[in-house]
């Protein structure tokens, strides 16, 4: 069962088009496990929408009224469905080649630092083992796609969304059971804590 959600303020700049792409990819796997943020978003959007609506007015095309009565025959779109696309699942999104950082923790590089300075990867950790204490310079999201981690403060199992900003500081650890593997996407630089950490930051870019 799905137990974390993201915050309104992430639905809404995504219906703004003003959450940077990367982010945007984790939370379409968030969504296609969660109606009720799809449910969320589409009525942000549609707020903005509205807000749109309400700008002053603009002259029309001479035939916009036999335009917009043309389009009342068409049918009323269907509101989208949550379901499990394969573009959201492990299978679909790992298409790159797994980096082993440490014998327990293997990255994919998915997206490269954009002229947002966010970029999207893959991160799998094998079942019981911690990564590295570290905090954030900007936001971070993760959706778990398998397996499940615990950061300290709450678990996330599938499906969950997790986000961290410059204030949070964690060292999330996979359950035991199934390797967990999530979809991470980052702005700005990682700050890791302690030698190792700061150590092994080049090799992973970040
Ligand atoms: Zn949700």
């Amino acid at each position: 069962m799905i137990t974390h959600h993201p915050v309104d303020a992430t639905l809404v700049a995504a219906a703004a088009g003003t959450l940077p792409a990367p982010h945007l990819r984790v939370l379409a796997v968030h969504l296609a496990h969660c109606p009720a943020c799809a449910g969320a978003l589409r009525a942000a959007e549609a707020v903005g929408g509205g807000l749109l609506a309400d700008l002053p007015p603009a002259p029309l095309r001479a035939d916009a009224l036999d335009r917009a009565l043309a389009r009342l025959d068409d049918p009323a779109p269907l509101p989208e469905p949550a379901s499990v696309t394969p573009a959201v699942t492990l299978a679909g999104l790992a298409t790159g080649r797994w980096r082993r950082i440490t014998p327990w923790i293997a990255m994919m590089a998915l997206s490269p630092r954009d002229t947002t300075d966010s970029r999207l990867d893959l991160i799998r950790v094998r079942p019981g083992a911690a990564l590295l204490s570290h905090g954030h310079t900007g936001l971070e999201t993760t959706c778990v796609l398998q397996g499940a981690f615990d950061d300290g403060t709450a678990q996330y199992g599938v499906g969950d969304f997790a986000e961290g900003d410059p204030a949070l500081d964690h060292q999330p650890r996979a359950l035991p059971g199934e390797t967990c593997v999530c979809l991470i996407a980052t702005t700005g630089a990682l700050r890791p804590h302690g030698w190792f950490g700061r150590m092994v930051r080049p090799m992973i870019g970040m």
